[in-house]
């Protein structure tokens, strides 16, 4: 297919969802503010729904009927083998006392003995082998004690990063930046509060490599996602008995597919980092899915696999929802729930299972990308298929990378503000993303004005931003 085609097909299937959003806010607004008007908007809301659900449902229908679908797969197959093959090639240099290496220090995510949870980690530990990649070096992880990965260590569930090269040694040693010829640069990763410039790789998503991001870019609706999660996918690499464990799971649980997801972060995430969104809130969007399934005259029981840290959330949706059949294990959110428990070996067993359930069996997301979890899974999910960058609903924010450095939008549509707190534009003109509102609009600082406001979401798409990396010309497929 073109890419011109590609990128049409996707941004009428977002905007199909953003005139949703629109209207539906807009009516909402109506209806609390003139109450005679009340049943006349419900009435026209169920409409526009059936509307939106018809129309969404074609336009991901021509992906399955415009003769592309075996492309996008090989292309997919082609993409990801590349670069698994690329990262096999620097994690396994023939002789590790001559390799040039990258030696990522994982002290700086906890402070007081704190350390951030394993969202948070396995973020860090992807930023790191990224810029491994770009730099074509070996990533070494220093001081493995301080990761607080597990205490039996990494190697116990996935298979560990190099076959070859686990030492730190070098002739020439340098915090980095440093250069081409030191053998070994300490990179220290900073959490996004003290970052310091001078410690800041450009290569940081969602910069994307300059030689794949085209491709990249035809195959999927959000590159900068797929690109983040094949490196997920090379370090998350099951050793055996884990798969054993998850299959093993999976039995106990009934695992059934189709099946959607739901992530629900309450505990102390709801401490100044994120605010409560109730159960009816994400079962709404879980509703649609099923909706639209039924549009397909696909019909089948209605599934969760529910993954929380408030472990009375089952109870509450058994109760809410009984003709819902409701997977996942209240034990796990309870070890969850238990900020002491967290980090002990068989906890950070139960946030694998829900993360590789969520990401590899699930048929859809309903999360909050402000957890990292959500978007891990969602990161994990779009590194498995060749484009899953629809298959959520984020209560909160819109996408974003740990420690990104920015994530920016650009006009394709002129616009005009209709009151203050919008910003005008002119086609090119770009933005810096605060967040999308899901009613239509989102809200960003306009790179010329250098003003926060609102802007009509339809009339933008994302600006995508690459860099020259390493450019592997001897791996090739
Ligand atoms: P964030 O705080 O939500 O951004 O994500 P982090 O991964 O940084 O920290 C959350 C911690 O809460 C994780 O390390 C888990 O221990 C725990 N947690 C949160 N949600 C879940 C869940 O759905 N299942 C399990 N098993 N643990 C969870």
């Amino acid at each position: 297919p073109s890419e011109e085609y590609e990128l049409l097909r996707r941004r009428i299937y977002s905007n199909t969802k953003e005139v949703w959003y629109y209207i539906g806010s807009t009516l909402r607004s109506l209806a609390n503010e003139f109450e005679y008007l009340k049943t006349k908007v419900s009435n026209m809301k169920t409409m526009v729904d059936e509307h939106y659900r018809s129309l969404l449902r074609d336009v991901a229908k021509l992906a399955d009927v415009d003769g592309y679908s075996q492309w996008r797969w090989k292309e997919f197959h082609s993409l990801s083998r590349l670069v698994e093959k690329r990262l096999r090639h620097t994690q396994n240099p023939p002789d590790c006392s001559k390799a040039r290496k990258l030696l990522c220090n994982f002290f700086s995510h906890c402070s007081h003995n704190n350390c951030c949870g394993y969202g948070c980690r396995v973020h860090h530990f992807v930023k790191c082998l990224i810029v491994a990649y770009a730099t074509e070096r070996t990533m070494i992880i220093e001081n493995p004690i301080r990761w607080k990965f597990t205490s039996r260590g990494f190697e116990n569930l996935f298979l560990p990063l190099s076959d070859t090269c686990t030492s730190n040694d070098g002739d020439t040693v340098s915090l980095w930046p440093g250069n081409e010829t030191t053998q070994v640069i300490n990179y220290f990763l900073p959490t996004p509060e003290y970052a310091d410039k001078q410690f800041h790789p450009p290569y940081i998503p969602v910069v994307l490599p300059e030689d794949l991001a085209g491709r990249i870019n035809v195959l999927h609706g959000d590159p900068a996602v797929w690109w983040i999660g094949q490196f997920f996918k090379y370090i998350f690499r099951p050793q055996p008995s884990t798969t054993i464990a998850f299959n093993e799971f999976a039995k106990r649980v009934h695992f059934q597919k189709p099946i959607v997801g739901l992530h629900i972060r309450r505990t102390d995430k709801l401490i100044g980092e994120a605010s409560l969104h109730r159960l009816e809130e994400y079962m709404y969007h879980v509703e649609e899915y099923y909706k639209l399934k039924e549009l397909n005259g696909e019909y089948d029981t209605k599934r969760i696999y529910l993954a929380t840290d408030e472990p009375t959330l089952f109870d509450e949706a058994r109760l809410k929802y009984p003709e819902y059949d409701i997977i996942g294990d209240p034990e796990i959110s309870k070890s969850a729930a238990s900020l002491q428990k967290r980090d002990l070996d068989d906890s950070i067993m139960d946030i694998i299972t829900d993360v590789y359930f969520l990401s590899h069996h699930c048929d859809y997301l309903v999360c909050t990308f402000s957890s990292n979890v959500c978007r891990l899974s969602y990161e994990i999910m779009n590194s498995l298929q060749p484009d899953a960058s629809a298959k959520f609903t984020s209560l909160d924010d819109t996408f974003y990378f740990h420690g990104q450095v920015h994530r920016l939008n650009v006009a394709l549509i002129s616009h005009k503000s209709k009151g203050p707190e919008e910003m005008d534009l002119e086609v090119g003109d770009v933005i810096e993303v605060a967040g999308n509102h899901w009613d239509g609009y989102s809200k960003g600082t306009h790179l010329r004005t250098n003003k926060t406001l609102l802007y009509p979401t339809f009339k933008v798409t994302t600006k995508i931003e690459v860099l020259p990396f390493a450019s592997y010309p001897n791996i090739t497929l």
